[in-house]
C-alpha cells in the first residue's frame, strides 16, 4: 500500500502519459528520478501520468486506473538495466500502443542503438529544471520532440543535467521499495572517484551533493510518518557532510541506511553513528581480489582498507557483510582469482558472516574499459572456457565459507551486446535472449576488443568527457604490470 499517493482524475482533453518501468514495481517506486517525473507531469495542468510496472497487470494496464496502455498518447519508458529491453518489447508489442514512444534513464543515457527501433526518441540526461518534460507533455508528432537533451535518432546529442540538486519532491510516495518502507533522501549524484570501469561517474558528472538543511527539513516532514531514512547516492559516504547527515538523522530518531558504503569511508565515527542508526550489515566492492587488479581499476580500495573496515565494524558490533567483486578483469591471472578466496578466508577468520556476489565485468561504453574484449581475452572461445574455469573454481572454494552467488557468463555476455551494440543488435529481440542467438545474428563482434581508432555505436552522445584521455587511462589499465 502507497503513502501519499498523487491522486489526479482524467478530464476530457487531457493529454495521457504512461511513465513505464519494465521492472519491478519495489525497484521502480525506489527511484526518486522517477518520481520527480511524475509528480512534474501531474503537476501541469493539460495532462495526466499514470505509472506501469512489470509485475502489476504485466506492465499492461496502469497502477493508479487500471486503464490499458493503448489508450495512452505518449509511452515514457524508463531503461534503468540492459536486460529491461526485452521486457520493454515486449510490453510495446503485447499492448497494441500506437502513441509516441520516448525512453530515458542510465541505458538511455549509455547507448540507446541496440534498442532504437522501437522507440521515437530517447532522453539522454537527467530532466529536472530542463525543459524536456514540457516537451514531452505536449509532444504530438516526433518533430515537436526536437529539443536540447532528446536524441530523435539522428545527429548528435549533448546530455543535459541540473547544475545544482536544488529541487525536491513536495510529495514523496512511501511504499514497500528495495530499500524497504522508508523515506528516501537522495543526498547527491555523479561521484568523486575516477573507477575506470564505472559509467556512473561518466555519464553523472560532475558530482553534485545536495544541502545537508534542506535534506534534514525534507526528513523533519516526515518525522513520525517513517521512521527509516534511506541515503541514495552512488557513492554515499563520500558526501562532504555526511557525519554531520547520519548525526542529525539518528538524533532525530530516524533508522539510517545508505545505498552503497565504500570500505575507506567507514571509520570509527562514520560506523559507531551508522550502528546507532541501525546498521546491522555492511556492504563492500572490493571488485578484485588483488590490490593489483585493484589498481588496473583505478578503484581506489587495498586490502587493508577492507580488512580494517571490516574489523572497525566487527568490533562495533556488526556480524553480517556482503563482497561484491568481479572476474574477466583485464590483466586479470589466476592468482588475482585466488585472492577472492583469500580475502574471503581473512574476513572470515575474523568471526563474521559473509556472503558473496561475482559478476562478469561488462565493459561500459564512455568507460576506459569500453574497448575492452569481454572475458578479458583477445580469443573469444578462450575467455569464455577461461571465464568458465574460474567461475568453478570460485564457487567450490568459495562456497565452502560464505554463501556465493555468480553470475552466468553467458547472461552477461548478452548484456554487453545490449551495452556495446549497433542499431543491428534490435534483430536479437525477436529471439530468445541468450547466446545462441547472439551467436546466429552475427553479433559476437560486440564481445570483443574494440580498436582505438574505430568509432564506436556511442560516440554520438557528449558527456563532456575527452575520448583521448579515457583512451590514455585504458592504455594505462592494458599496461599495468606489476
Ligand atoms: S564504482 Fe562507486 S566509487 Fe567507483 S566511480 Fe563508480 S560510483 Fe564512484
Amino acid at each position: 500500500m502507497e503513502e501519499n499517493p498523487f491522486v489526479k482524475k482524467w478530464r476530457k482533453g487531457m493529454r495521457r502519459i504512461a511513465l513505464v518501468y519494465p521492472n519491478a514495481y519495489a525497484s521502480g517506486i525506489a527511484n526518486i528520478g522517477l518520481q520527480y517525473i511524475y509528480a512534474y507531469l501531474n503537476s501541469l495542468e493539460n495532462c495526466i501520468c499514470e505509472r506501469f510496472y512489470l509485475d502489476v497487470h504485466n506492465c499492461l494496464r496502469s497502477f493508479e486506473s487500471g486503464t490499458p496502455l493503448k489508450d495512452f498518447d505518449l509511452a515514457l519508458f524508463s531503461l534503468q538495466f540492459e536486460e529491461d529491453y526485452f521486457n520493454a518489447v515486449r510490453i510495446l508489442r503485447e499492448s497494441g500502443f500506437k502513441g509516441l514512444k520516448v525512453a530515458g534513464g542510465p541505458c538511455a543515457m549509455i547507448n540507446p542503438k541496440p534498442i532504437s527501433k522501437f522507440f521515437d526518441a530517447f532522453v539522454v540526461g537527467e530532466v529536472e529544471n530542463s525543459k524536456v518534460l514540457d516537451v514531452i507533455a505536449n509532444a504530438k508528432t516526433v518533430e515537436d520532440l526536437e529539443c536540447e537533451g532528446i536524441w530523435v535518432k539522428e545527429g548528435r546529442v549533448k546530455r543535459i543535467y541540473p547544475k545544482k540538486l536544488d529541487f525536491y519532491l513536495n510529495r514523496q510516495i512511501i511504499a514497500n521499495s528495495v530499500f524497504g518502507r522508508c523515506l528516501i533522501l537522495e543526498v547527491g549524484r555523479g561521484c568523486v572517484r575516477r573507477c575506470r570501469f564505472c559509467v556512473v561517474r561518466q555519464i553523472y558528472s560532475p558530482p553534485r551533493w545536495r544541502d545537508v538543511r534542506i535534506l534534514i527539513e525534507t526528513a523533519e516532514d516526515y518525522r513520525g510518518f517513517v521512521d527509516k531514512a534511506c541515503l541514495v547516492a552512488p557513492s554515499t559516504l563520500d558526501h562532504p557532510r555526511i557525519k554531520d547527515l547520519l548525526s542529525e538523522l539518528v538524533g532525530m530518531g530516524f533508522t539510517v541506511s545508505p545505498s552503497s558504503t565504500r570500505a575507506d569511508r567507514l571509520d570509527e565515527e562514520i560506523v559507531e553513528i551508522l550502528v546507532e542508526g541501525g546498521l546491522r550489515s555492511v556492504t563492500i566492492a572490493p571488485e578484485a581480489g588483488s590490490d593489483r587488479i585493484r589498481d588496473v581499476l583505478n578503484k581506489g580500495l587495498s586490502e587493508e582498507d577492507i580488512i580494517n573496515a571490516v574489523k572497525i565494524c566487527s568490533e562495533r558490533g556488526i556480524r553480517s557483510f556482503k563482497f561484491y567483486f568481479m572476474i574477466g578483469l583485464p590483466n586479470e591471472r589466476f592468482e588475482d582469482v585466488k585472492g577472492i578466496v583469500e580475502l574471503v578466508k581473512k574476513v572470515r577468520s575474523m568471526k563474521v558472516d559473509v556472503s558473496v556476489s561475482i559478476n562478469p565485468l561488462s565493459p561500459k561504453p564512455h568507460t576506459p574499459l569500453q574497448w575492452c574484449p569481454y572475458t578479458g581475452f583477445d580469443d573469444f572461445k578462450e575467455g569464455f572456457r577461461v571465464l568458465k574455469e574460474r567461475k568453478r573454481f570460485l564457487i567450490r572454494e568459495l562456497s565452502k565459507l560464505c554463501e556465493v552467488n555468480i553470475e552466468s557468463v553467458e547472461r552477461f555476455a548478452v548484456q554487453t551486446v545490449l551495452s556495446r551494440g549497433d542499431t543491428d543488435v534490435c534483430r536479437l529481440f525477436d529471439f530468445k535472449p541468450n547466446l545462441r542467438a547472439v551467436e546466429k545474428l552475427g553479433l559476437t563482434k560486440y564481445l570483443k576488443r574494440i580498436p582505438l581508432e574505430v568509432e564506436l555505436p556511442w560516440d554520438f552522445i557528449d558527456h563532456g568527457y575527452k575520448k583521448d584521455r579515457l583512451a590514455e587511462e585504458f592504455i594505462r589499465a592494458c599496461e599495468f604490470r606489476s
